[in-house]
């Protein structure tokens, strides 16, 4: 099978001039490229969209404009802010290596992928991303859209989940990086994936790379990267108590740190609607209507479907002790990180206004 025949200098030539043409050159975290605007950035990138990620990422530069006041944030702030975009567990870390910069090094970034890519969160990858982006350094990028762009110019066949074919990725990675030009050339490459080279349809006709591209020679661009294996995913389910108090607001309670939905706010979960009575008992609470069963709905993590039954009770305070939890007006929790199936159940709740009052 014909492999791309393009050399690395021609490689970053046509991106480059196709980037200065057609690149994204007016990202709100290109203005000013600062390692801590694009490691921000990277990291809602990952798994989301770059349409989605602007909103959420002007948010959070007027919250946290810098290393220092998001280190110095509340967790919950951060989550808040972070509520829709999903992978909560980047936030935390996020949260996590802007303390670690804050102590070990004054609030700014190391200046090699080596000491990058301990912190918190951050992989080669994004290590390589930041730097290159930010200061210039040459170090070379493998993200979902590098890899989709070189497994089909070279052919690489097999899933880059695995090691030998992740490892041939990052050699042609290294292989086409230039000397110059570094921020562009990793912004191109990533464009190039996400605008051309997509997943499904191609554009191989606008591709400044076609020339040399072995997929687009052999008709099978699609074949690329390969698939991960398919696994069927297990099934578990939960009921999701919600408790509403007189005024109609409703019970939440933060999650552990560790685990689905680290820190973020929930509802009261039990295995099965029999445990609900109990459940009230341990957070002194009683019943004052009969429970409502709402519609089910299913959330799918990466590992497993989580089907939810959600079960609505109107219950009577007896003396809930702090700290556990609190109340909150379902149209307005206030500045709360939320589980996403919390945030699309409260979305379908009356107020306290409306709600019935008994
Ligand atoms: S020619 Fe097509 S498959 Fe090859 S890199 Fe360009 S867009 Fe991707």
């Amino acid at each position: 099978m014909p492999k791309s025949t393009l050399s690395p200098a021609k490689f970053s030539q046509a991106l480059l001039d196709w980037y200065d043409q057609f690149g994204r050159q007016d990202l709100p975290w290109q203005h000013p490229r600062t390692p801590y605007q694009v490691w921000i950035s990277e990291i809602m990138l990952q798994q989301t969209q770059v349409s989605t990620v602007i909103p959420y990422f002007q948010r959070f530069m007027d919250r946290f404009p810098d290393v220092k006041t998001l280190a110095l944030a509340e967790q919950d702030e951060v989550l808040h802010l972070w509520t829709g975009l999903g992978y909560y567990a980047r936030a935390r870390n996020l949260h996590k290596c802007a303390k670690q910069l804050l102590e070990n090094y004054r609030g700014e970034f190391p200046t090699t992928v080596e000491e990058v890519s301990t912190l918190p969160g951050i992989g080669r990858s994004t290590a390589g991303a930041i730097l290159a982006q930010s200061r210039g350094v040459r170090a070379p990028i493998l993200d979902g859209n590098v890899k989709r762009v070189l497994s089909r110019l070279h052919s690489v066949e097999g899933w880059p989940g695995k090691k030998p074919v992740e490892n041939r990725l990052w050699e042609l990675a290294e292989h086409y990086t230039p000397d110059e030009r570094l921020a562009d050339y990793t912004q191109a490459i990533m464009d190039l994936g996400a605008t051309l080279c997509r997943r499904g349809k191609p554009d191989c006709n606008a591709c400044p790379l076609n020339k040399g591209c072995s997929a687009y020679a052999n008709g099978n661009p699609q074949d690329f990267p390969g698939r991960k294996p398919k696994k069927v995913l297990p099934v578990r389910t939960t009921t999701m108590l919600i408790l509403r108090d007189e005024q109609g607001r409703v019970w939440l309670e933060q999650r552990p740190a560790q685990g689905i939905w680290g820190g973020l706010w929930c509802f009261p979960q039990t295995e099965t609607t029999d445990e609900a009575g109990e459940a009230l008992k341990a957070r002194a609470l009683r019943a004052r209507t009969v429970a409502q069963h709402l519609d089910g709905f299913r959330h799918t993590f990466s590992h497993f479907h989580l089907d939810i039954s959600p079960l609505e009770i109107t219950v009577q305070i007896q003396g809930t002790r702090d700290g556990e939890g609190q109340w909150v007006d379902p149209a307005s929790p206030g500045k709360l990180g939320l589980a996403a199936p919390v945030k699309k159940l409260l979305a379908t709740l009356d107020s306290p206004r409306q709600s019935r009052m008994l």
